[in-house]
């Protein structure tokens, strides 16, 4: 089955009380058991779900994968996979990771005595120089945010593996239309499927698509211990979601393009960051692992403050002005304040993510007028 038809029809079969072609929502907390532990194998509501059952089918599907578990929210996700740790375990991730989990590794899980640490991952010699024998897991983003680099996949699976350490790919910025870690060896993929996945702002949801049996049972484990799980109508959203994903982040990629050059020549832009150009330094690996180049395009400012930003930013009128990604409507959002305001400063410039960067989230809208908004704003 191919991809675009895996949206429509992967895991999902009529329902068979009713014929109805819709997953219904079965809004229920219990199930009743004809006698002690004779049951329809649902039996408590923490625990099973059938809308949910029909979605972590279909997620899992997309994702080339054998296992999936559906969570409230793409941290919830996070949260399962590193309680899989312990003490004195390590996790090594990039350095310009989504500011939320280095909330979670740096201020809830290290309470735990499970250490995080956040290294450039250009190369994969560089990463493997990194790696120790504390290290458990390999936690990979690609595209980063905001900075859109471009990690190779294949590369660092193959020297974390060496080491036997497991990889986890946060698949969130690509969607799984675009790539698909599980392909290149990855163990885990995480998706906020806040974003591309649920595709229209309006449901919060996370996932974890796994090959390994023990992995999902250990996460399905953990999720009915802690109780991170998603409501059956979140579920219904996010399946009805993921039946136009292909047309979303097609037409996304192609309006981002666009946008990426238009900016690319503009006289108040000093710098765009698009793995679509020749001269992004990620790019061929870009075009190796990913269909298209994705949705997502930040710029940085001739004038290289915060005033000159805020400007732009409140002169949008398509563009809203909001946290998140992924969404049929466009965003425009600020990094330094908004999703990466929880990483020190010093941290954040590390990586080239100054006060006046600023990130779009290109929606599927008519281009021509996205651009003509932009235009408006930059010159002002
Ligand atoms: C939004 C996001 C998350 C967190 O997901 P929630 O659904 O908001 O909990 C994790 N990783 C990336 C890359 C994200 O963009």
């Amino acid at each position: 089955m191919q991809f675009e038809t895996k949206t429509i029809h992967a895991g999902i079969e009529p329902d068979p009380s009713t014929g109805a072609i819709m997953t219904p929502i079965y809004q229920t907390s219990t199930y009743v058991q004809e006698s002690p532990g004779k049951h329809k194998g649902y039996e408590y509501a923490r625990t099973q779900n059938p809308t949910r059952t029909v979605l972590e089918a279909n997620l899992a599907a997309l994702e080339n994968a054998e296992y999936g578990i559906s969570f409230s929210s793409g941290l919830a996700a996070m949260d399962a996979i590193i309680k899989m740790f312990g003490p004195g375990d390590e996790i090594v991730s990039t350095n310009d990771l989504y500011g939320g989990s280095y909330r979670l590794m740096t201020k809830i899980f290290s309470k735990f005595g499970i250490k995080s640490r956040f290294i450039d991952m250009s190369t994969a010699d560089e990463v493997g120089a990194q790696l120790t024998s504390g290290t458990k897991l390999l936690w990979i983003e690609t595209p980063t945010n905001p900075m859109l680099n471009v990690v190779d996949i294949e590369a660092l699976v193959k020297v974390a593996h060496e080491r036997d350490i497991l990889v986890c790919v946060d698949n969130t910025f690509s969607s799984p239309y675009l790539q698909n870690p599980i392909d290149y060896g990855a163990d885990m993929v995480l998706h906020s499927a806040t974003k591309y996945i649920g595709g229209h702002s309006d449901v919060i949801h996370g996932c974890v698509l796994t090959n390994h049996k023990a992995i999902s049972d250990e996460l399905r484990f953990i999720q009915n211990a802690a109780g991170a799980v998603p409501g059956p109508m979140d579920c219904f959203l996010i399946l009805r979601g993921i039946k136009t994903l292909h047309l979303r982040v097609q037409r996304s990629c192609e309006n981002a393009e666009h946008i990426a050059h238009f900016l690319r020549y503009h006289d108040a832009v000093s710098k765009v960051y698009y793995p679509g150009f020749k001269y992004h330094p990620n790019h061929e690996i870009a075009a190796k692992q990913m269909r298209l180049f994705g949705g997502m395009v930040s710029f940085d400012l001739v004038n290289n403050n915060y005033a000159a930003a805020e400007k732009i930013l409140s002169n949008t009128h398509y563009f809203s002005l909001a946290e998140s990604l992924g969404g049929v409507e466009s965003l425009i959002g600020h990094p330094a304040s908004m999703t990466h305001a929880s990483i020190p400063n010093e941290e954040r410039l590390k990586v080239g993510l100054t006060d006046s960067l600023i990130r779009l989230s290109i929606g599927v809208e008519n281009v021509e007028d996205l651009i003509q908004d932009l235009d408006k704003a930059l010159k002002l």
